[in-house]
C-alpha cells in the first residue's frame, strides 16, 4: 500500500510516494531533522495526518522495538536494577514505593548508538524522573 507525503516548507509544497508507511516514516524523519517545516501523510483509507516535529511522527521503525528485545539488553538492564537495588538515581524512589522504573540511557541512543550496552551509560530513574528528564533535555530522547 504505498502512502503519499506532502512536505510544506516556507510555503513550498513537494509531494512523495513511498512504497510503504513505514518508508515513509523513515524519510521523513531525516527530512525533519534537516528541516523546519510540516508534513502530512496521506494513507488511502485514513484521515490525513500532520506532523509538525519529529516527535510526532510514529515510532515505526522496527529497530526500534527489537533493541528492547534483544537478550543483550534485557540481560544488561537486570544488571543494572541489581546494582542500583532498584532505586531511582536522582530521587531515590524504588519499586517499594510504588513507583515504575526505567533504565534510563544517559546519552540517548540516537545519537550514541555505540553506548546503547555501555553499562556506565546506563541509570535507574522512577517514571517520573524518566519523563521529568525528557522534558528537560529534549522530547525525543530515548
Ligand atoms: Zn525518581
Amino acid at each position: 500500500m504505498s502512502v503519499d507525503v506532502t512536505y510544506e516548507l516556507a510555503g513550498k509544497m513537494t509531494r512523495k510516494t513511498y512504497k510503504s508507511y513505514s518508508r515513509a516514516i523513515t524519510s521523513m524523519r531525516k527530512w525533519f531533522e534537516k528541516n523546519d517545516g510540516r508534513a502530512i501523510i496521506y494513507r488511502f483509507n485514513s484521515k490525513p495526518e500532520v506532523i509538525e516535529t519529529l516527535c510526532q511522527l510514529p515510532v515505526s521503525a522496527k529497530s526500534e522495538t527489537s533493541f528492547y528485545q534483544t537478550r543483550a539488553w534485557r540481560t544488561l538492564r537486570l544488571t543494572v536494577l541489581r546494582e542500583s537495588d532498584g532505586l531511582c538515581t536522582y530521587c531515590g524512589s524504588g519499586i517499594q514505593h510504588g513507583s515504575v522504573m526505567h533504565v534510563d540511557h544517559i546519552k540517548p541512543r540516537s545519537k550514541y548508538p555505540h553506548l546503547a550496552l555501555d553499562i556506565s551509560n546506563l541509570q535507574v530513574l522512577c517514571e517520573d524522573c524518566n519523563f521529568g528528564k525528557m522534558d528537560n533535555e529534549s522530547l525525543c530522547s530515548g
